[in-house]
């Protein structure tokens, strides 16, 4: 079982508030030098939650997802697949796309997945290290419904449930599970956690 809220003190303990409270650092453990023993019991956990579900492959967003989703994939025994990001140069059509716009660099870009990747029996389960706006999850679930498969749900790491994303998401019937969700959070007061 995930120490209740291990995620949670290390946010406490190390993250940093950017951006007038919009944006949260955690490069000290998550996106840039990344604590694997962390890492570890948030991959089990994520096997706690949706273990049960009969997943066939896990589907993240590169580049900060894919430690996680590879953590995860030996806690479930699945494949991995990243959603590539940029232009890309195949033209037999055989990729799935959709358009994405990204949170921390404020433009549009397109991810794409090869068909031959995700078909339609699979029971995907998304997995991202952030969740704010939802935009990427939202990319995620345009590729899976192209390829017929079914969308399990998503784990996240944390989420921003000030910012719309995790509950317009939960609105439209998806299950997102998140290990740690921020309330709110400033540069004074620090982050309080829901
Ligand atoms: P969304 O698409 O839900 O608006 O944003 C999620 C994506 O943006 C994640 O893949 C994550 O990489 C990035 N992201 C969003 N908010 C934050 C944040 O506060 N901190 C970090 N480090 N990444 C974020």
């Amino acid at each position: 079982m995930f120490g209740v809220k291990l995620l949670e003190e290390r946010i406490r303990a190390e993250g940093k508030v950017r951006e007038n409270g919009s944006v949260l650092k955690v490069d000290s453990f998550l996106n840039h030098q990344m604590d694997m023993e962390l890492y570890d019991a948030m991959g089990a956990e994520f096997y706690r939650l949706f273990g049960g579900e009969g997943v066939t492959k896990l589907l993240t967003i590169e580049a900060s997802g894919i430690g996680i989703a590879c953590v995860a994939g030996l806690h479930f025994h699945v494949p991995v697949v990243f959603a590539k990001k940029g232009k890309t140069k195949n033209i037999d059509g055989d990729i799935y796309t959709a358009l994405v716009h990204s949170f921390t660099h404020g433009q549009l870009y397109e991810i794409m997945v090869a068909r031959e990747f995700i078909q339609p029996g699979d029971r995907v389960l998304l997995i991202d290290d952030f969740l704010a706006k939802g935009a990427a999850l939202e990319g995620l679930i345009h590729i899976v419904e192209q390829a017929g498969a079914t969308v399990v749900g998503a784990g996240v790491c944390v989420e921003k449930a000030f910012q719309p994303g995790g509950d317009a998401l939960r609105q439209k019937g998806y299950r997102i599970e998140a290990l740690a969700r921020i309330k709110s959070m400033s540069d004074e007061d620090g982050v309080e956690f829901c």
